[in-house]
Order: structure tokens, then sequence, then C-alpha cells
């Protein structure tokens, strides 16, 4: 017996094929697609326009599911973080933001991480695997779906869409998953599906130089890159991954990348590290990499204050800093935000799952669970982080 295809994993393209092979037309693939990704129906005998023969073929070869989901949690602030189970022990968060005129979602895109940056939790979980294209773009049509049923908003296009960004920022390297992440790009730009603009898809990486080449072919959506060093000897030590493609390849990448980006600009994202990374002398070292003489790289900065970690053995950068080294990078004419951390409260939410879930057998299931992960990912597991631009 073959196994059951889950249909989150097939891109426009793939879903045509798919259709072919059971003796569809290809417009019967773009129903499938609406009803999956803009009603968020996952159940075939809904999908009312379809032939019942189809139905019914469906149901015994696919499926539709995104990861389950081990918990649920909304923020004082309106942010909402789920975490999702991806199988033999590993989880995912994915973490909506909403703001007045948008709604962010951050995605991961593996479970954990290998480039091991010194100040990230991800990275000091390891590697455990990459996600499929069902599991990352799984995180939007789940959540965007959940998000309209708490709103009583109603699924379809007519319905108020609630994500209208989404950013992968969550965990894991996305470049470094490359072929189901570009899959799950194509779905969340498809008009079929999603329909976001280039724009509003924002892919951050800690700089894998080649693949952000073929980004610039295959999907070119906004770009943030993790520079968080001013020079090669200090992000070696904080991006292992420096040793391999050191900021002179970067920015010469960031540079081509720019002529298909759908922004003219490159989001350079630091996190601000305690007498690490965020003296006066850092912050002018910074410029003259980026404004390279005459040969700069058009660039926004986003500065984040480091959320600590005990393992880190790293501190946050005071607010003062923090602001006199923005201000160092604004006088100099770089436009640069200063993130704001959100959703803080969820954490300990987190403790209290038992008060939340009515099913008390599930509770004992899910708290198990819940440590079984805190320990494996650390308390702090989940940053909740928030660009103001
Ligand atoms: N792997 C990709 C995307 C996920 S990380 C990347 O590194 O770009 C998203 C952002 O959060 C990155 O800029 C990352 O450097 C930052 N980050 C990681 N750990 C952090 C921490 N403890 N505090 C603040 N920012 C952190
Ligand atoms: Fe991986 Fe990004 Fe964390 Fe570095 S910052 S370990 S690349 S998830």
């Amino acid at each position: 017996m073959t196994a059951l295809t889950n249909l989150l994993d097939l891109d426009p393209a793939q879903l045509v094929a798919y259709c072919g092979e059971l003796g569809e037309k290809p417009f019967r693939a773009k129903q499938l697609q609406r009803w999956i990704h803009q009603f968020g129906v996952g159940n075939f005998d809904e999908m009312t326009d379809l032939a019942k023969s189809l139905r019914e073929k469906l149901a015994t070869r696919a499926f539709v599911a995104s990861p389950a989901v081990i918990s649920d949690h909304t923020s004082t602030d309106g942010t909402r973080k789920w975490l999702l189970d991806v199988g033999q022990g590993n989880a995912v968060e994915t973490v909506f933001i909403p703001e007045e005129n948008r709604g962010t979602l951050c995605v991961s895109t593996q479970a954990g991480c290998a480039v091991n940056c010194r100040f990230c939790s991800t990275g000091k979980q390891g590697f455990n695997r990459n996600l499929s294209v069902g599991e990352i773009v799984g995180q939007l049509w789940m959540a965007e779906f959940a998000l309209r049923k708490t709103k009583g908003i109603e699924a379809g296009p007519k319905g108020e869409r609630q994500i209208t960004n989404v950013v992968m920022m969550g965990m894991g390297e996305p470049l470094l998953n490359y072929e189901p992440t570009v899959t799950a790009l194509r779905l969340m730009l498809d008009d079929n599906a999603y329909g976001l603009s280039r724009r509003r898809v924002t892919l951050s990486t800690s700089g894998v130089v080649p693949m952000i080449d073929r980004l610039a072919q295959d999907c070119p959506v906004a770009l943030a890159v993790s520079l968080h060093a001013s020079n090669d000897a200090l992000r070696d030590g904080l991006v292992p991954l420096n040793k391999k493609y050191p900021l002179a390849e970067l920015m010469a990448a960031c540079k081509r990348y720019l002529e298909f980006a759908p922004r003219d600009f490159i989001t350079f994202e630091y996190c601000m590290l305690d007498g690490v990374n965020d003296t006066d002398l850092h912050a002018r070292e910074l410029i003259a990499l980026v404004q390279n003489g005459s040969n700069p790289v058009p660039c926004k900065f986003n500065l984040i204050p480091f959320n600590p970690f005990p393992e880190s053995g790293l501190k946050r950068s005071n607010n003062p800093r923090i602001k006199a080294f923005a201000q160092i990078l604004m006088d100099a004419g770089i436009v640069t935000t200063i993130r704001k951390t959100r959703g803080d409260d969820i954490d300990a939410a987190c403790g209290q799952l038992a008060g939340e879930v009515q099913d008390r057998t599930r509770v004992q299931e899910r708290m198990q669970k819940m440590t079984e992960y805190q320990k494996k990912f650390g308390k702090d597991f989940g940053r909740i982080v928030e660009i103001t631009s």
C-alpha cells in the first residue's frame, strides 16, 4: 500500500500533476487548492463542487493536515503562540503578531538548527530535522483559519484576512532547508492560495551565500540578514557560518540579491549583546562595512535586544546603550529600528496549561509533553519579537 499524500506538501504545479495522475483536469487542482488554502477545508466531503467520485478517490489516497497543536496561548497584547508537534519529541513554534494595519506570522523552517549561533537558544538545541513543505505552509494554514475562527470571521476570500505578512524568523535556517522553503514560499504567494505579495514575505538568513543567489532566481522575497557583528573576527565567534561565508562575500551577495528583490534594501538584524558587539566603535565599524566607500549596500538596521537564556553566558545591552547605538547609525543616514519584545506573558502562561484545558486526561498528556519540551528547548523556548517600523 502506498502512503497517503498530504496535499499541503504540494505546490500549485505539483497539485495539477497530482490531479492529472487521478485523471482529472488542471482546473480541478485549482478548485482543490482554493478549498484547502482559501477556505481552510481539510475534509474532502466538504468540497461540494468536486464530483463525489473524485472526493472518494481523494479520501483513499490523500489528506490535508498541519502539525498537531501542543499548546496555543494568547498574550495580553494579542500576540498568539502555537507550539506544534513535528514528531519524535520535536516541537516548533509559530507566532502571530497583530498590529494596527497588519498581522504578521513568524514561521519556523527546521526543528532545531545546525548553524549554532552563540546567542540563539534554537542553535543550542542542535539540528533535529528539516520541516516539510506541509509543515511550513501548514503553520500559515492552521494559524489563518484558527485566527478567523476565534474572531468569527468567515473562511474564504470574502472573509477578512488575518495574516497579511509572513516572516521566516522562527526556528531554523530557511536557506539550509532550501527546496521545501521555496515551495512553501510559492504557495504563500500564489493567487489561488494566500496571494501574499513578495514585499510582505520576508526570509531571514544567517548568511548562506550561494543560497541567497539561488533565492534571487527562484523566489525573490524580501530579505533579512542576521549580521550581529561588524567584523569577521567577532562574527566568526557569534555566527559560526561566517567562517565559511565571511562578511565581504555576504555583503556582495546582498548587493546581487537587491537586483531581484521586491524591496530596495536589505534588512540587517543585529542582536544587541552587552559588551560584545554594542560599543560606539562597533557602530562605526558597521557603518564603514555597509557603506563600503562608494559601493554601499542599501540597507536598514533592526536592532534586537538579546533575549537571554541561562546557558548563553551573554547579557542584553541596556536600553540607553541600544538607543545610543541606533543614533550613531541614524546619524550616518541608515534607517534603524529597535525591535520591541511582545507576548512576554505567554511563557508564564505555559505553566498554567492545566487551568486552560477542559479535557483532564489530555491535560496530563500535554503537561508531560510540555516538561519534555522545556527540558529539551529550555524554559525560554519561544522568542517573541516584533519589528517596529
Ligand atoms: N536562522 C535565521 C532565521 C531565524 S532566527 C536567522 O538566523 O536569520 C530570527 C532572528 O532572531 C535572527 O536574526 C536571530 O539572530 C535572532 N535571534 C536568535 N536568538 C536570539 C536571541 N536569543 N535574542 C534575540 N534575537 C535572537
Ligand atoms: Fe540558526 Fe538563526 Fe538561531 Fe543562528 S540565529 S542558530 S541561524 S536559528
